[in-house]
């Protein structure tokens, strides 16, 4: 739906078919409420942040300034990691491809887009959703009781995995706590914030701050997710612009991954990027 169209059919409570076939007219409540709209989107704030929701892989979210606002081109971090769990075999399996039961681990869970969309398409899945922001969790939580799948996620406030315990058996005999890690980290270089448009400017810092580089995150998620990885375990990560053979390098110099794939967005922009932990020296 275009801007005009999202603001008429929520003020009118309406679907975008009546808004074309039914004649609405806005009372005079509604034509306040319209004017407030109006001038808080020319101050330049999102219209989701005005609206207080948004949609992400066809289920409606709560947002507000707690947390980044959903993009479109998360959800083909959520679709990847939608594809592999699809289609790993089932534990004894028969051969046959099932979606089975994952532990997954979503890093800066933020609204809790990734982690509630998960829970939903995953039925069988059990997550764990971390922020290093208690708000950003608060809005996630909500986020999960709203969709009814609150019972799937669990929630924890950790900078990265500080608050996890590294478990303590051998290499090889390592509990498998996690079988994906999946993260869309801060990734914009800090001195490319401020160059941003003025909405971008309403959303929290610290949800897109990835340092001098942008590449601080993706430092710190290769360095530190394999000892959470079970063995053959997925880190899917989503990618800044340009960002992709920086970070296979930085995945390559660990020695910890192998490079599986990176995936493309409608714009022909590498956005996601698939690493196996390797088994040899993870
Ligand atoms: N995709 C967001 C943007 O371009 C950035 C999100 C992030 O840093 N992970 O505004």
């Amino acid at each position: 739906m275009t801007e005009k169209e999202l603001i008429l059919t929520n003020l009118l409570e309406c679907s975008r078919h009546e808004l074309y076939f039914k004649n609405k007219p806005l009372s005079k409540e509604q034509e306040r409420e319209l004017s407030k709209i109006l001038k808080l989107r020319c101050a330049g704030v999102p219209l989701q942040y005005i609206l207080g929701f948004s949609e992400f892989m066809g289920i409606k979210f709560k947002v507000d300034k707690r947390a980044l606002i959903p993009r479109p081109e998360t959800e083909i971090l959520v679709e990847t990691a939608i594809k592999y769990v699809s289609s790993i075999p089932a534990c004894g399996g028969t051969g046959k491809y099932q979606v089975s039961s994952k532990n997954i681990l979503d890093i800066g869970t933020g609204s809790g887009c990734i982690a509630v969309s998960l829970a939903k398409f995953l039925p069988n899945s059990k997550i764990t959703a971390v922020d290093i922001s208690q708000k950003a969790l608060e809005i996630a939580r909500e986020n999960a009781g709203l969709n009814g799948i609150a019972d799937q996620i669990e929630f924890m406030q950790s900078d990265l995995f500080s608050k996890f315990e590294i478990p303590a058996l051998p290499v090889g005999r390592r509990i498998s706590n996690f079988d994906i890690i999946v993260s869309n980290p801060p990734y914009i270089c800090s001195d490319e914030i401020k160059k941003l448009p003025k909405e971008v400017q309403y959303e929290p810092k610290l949800a897109l701050d990835g340092g001098c580089d942008g590449l601080n995150y993706y430092r710190r998620l290769i360095k530190e997710s394999p000892s959470f990885l079970g063995e053959g375990g997925l880190l899917i990560m989503e990618l800044g612009i340009g960002q992709l053979e920086q970070v296979k390098n930085i995945s390559e110099q660990s020695k910890r991954f192998i490079f599986i794939e990176a995936i493309k967005d409608y714009n022909k922009i590498n956005r996601v990027i698939v690493l196996r932990r390797d088994r040899e020296n993870g």
